[in-house]
């Protein structure tokens, strides 16, 4: 279970977002400049909100109004980015195990062996991240976050980097993990059918406010349709 409300303001922008979640996949849909990467820099610990409440699995990661404020490892959240960020002097294995150093979140070890099976990385362990593919960088990644054992997994546009191709590659590996393992995860895309695939619950923002938070057919609906809208009227 995730609660999430904040109110942050950065320079000119102003975020204030509020959503509840179940476990499962949580998208944060939106345009660029809307607020995604806000959302998951408060959820992470790397941006203090003017005013706000975060909540994960019973654990109170933040409440300004009780001076709560745990830092960043504290909170025992897996972070997957754009790019893998991959240590390039160690070989994968070494790469999946650094997560290993830090105490896992209560109640929950990640195994090692699942994790390289289900993401179909077991044949590269023994290769450096630069002898890689996008896509395969990009499950090592995901692998490491995971067996960090977080609480949660929080993914920024974690597929962004790749061609299209590659996206469809790496989308099962998420969604078996998603089905195999009970972590909750966070999910940002600007990508419409990502989220339609992997979501359970989409917030959509918009201008740092969540205009809509549903279940994916509800909250896509009208991107969809008017995506389709435009199609259209490109072949007509
Ligand atoms: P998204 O991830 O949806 O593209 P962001 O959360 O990165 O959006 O950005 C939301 C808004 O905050 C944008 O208007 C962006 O220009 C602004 N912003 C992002 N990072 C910073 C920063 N470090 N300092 C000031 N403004 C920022
Ligand atoms: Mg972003």
């Amino acid at each position: 279970m995730i609660r999430f409300d904040c109110h942050h303001v950065q320079g000119a922008f102003a975020l204030d977002v509020a959503f509840a979640a179940e476990g499962g996949i949580t998208a944060l849909f939106g345009h660029s400049g809307s607020g995604k990467s806000t959302v998951i820099r408060l959820l992470a610990g790397l941006a203090r909100p003017q005013r706000g409440r975060i909540e994960v699995e019973d654990t109170v990661l933040l409440d300004t109004g009780r001076g709560i404020d745990l830092k960043p490892h504290r909170r025992r959240l897996g972070l997957v980015f754009q790019d893998a960020q991959l240590f390039p002097h160690l070989s994968v294995r070494a790469n999946l195990t650094y997560g290993r150093f830090f105490t896992p979140a209560a109640g929950r070890v990640v195994a090692f062996d699942p994790v390289v099976e289900v993401l179909g990385i077991s044949h590269l362990l023994d290769r450096r991240p630069m002898t890689l593919s996008g896509g395969e960088r990009q499950r090592v990644a995901i692998g490491r976050a995971l067996l960090a054992s977080p609480r949660l997994l929080l993914m920024d546009e974690p597929l962004a980097s790749l061609d299209a191709e590659r996206k469809l590659e790496v989308l099962p590996f998420i969604e078996r993990l998603r089905d195999e393992f009970a972590i909750p995860i966070v999910y940002v895309s600007h990508a419409v059918e990502e989220v339609a695939r992997l979501a359970a619950r989409v917030v959509k923002l918009e201008g740092g406010k969540a205009t809509a938070i549903g279940p994916p057919a509800e909250v896509l609906a009208p991107t969809l349709y008017a995506t389709a809208a435009d199609r259209f009227e490109a072949v007509s």
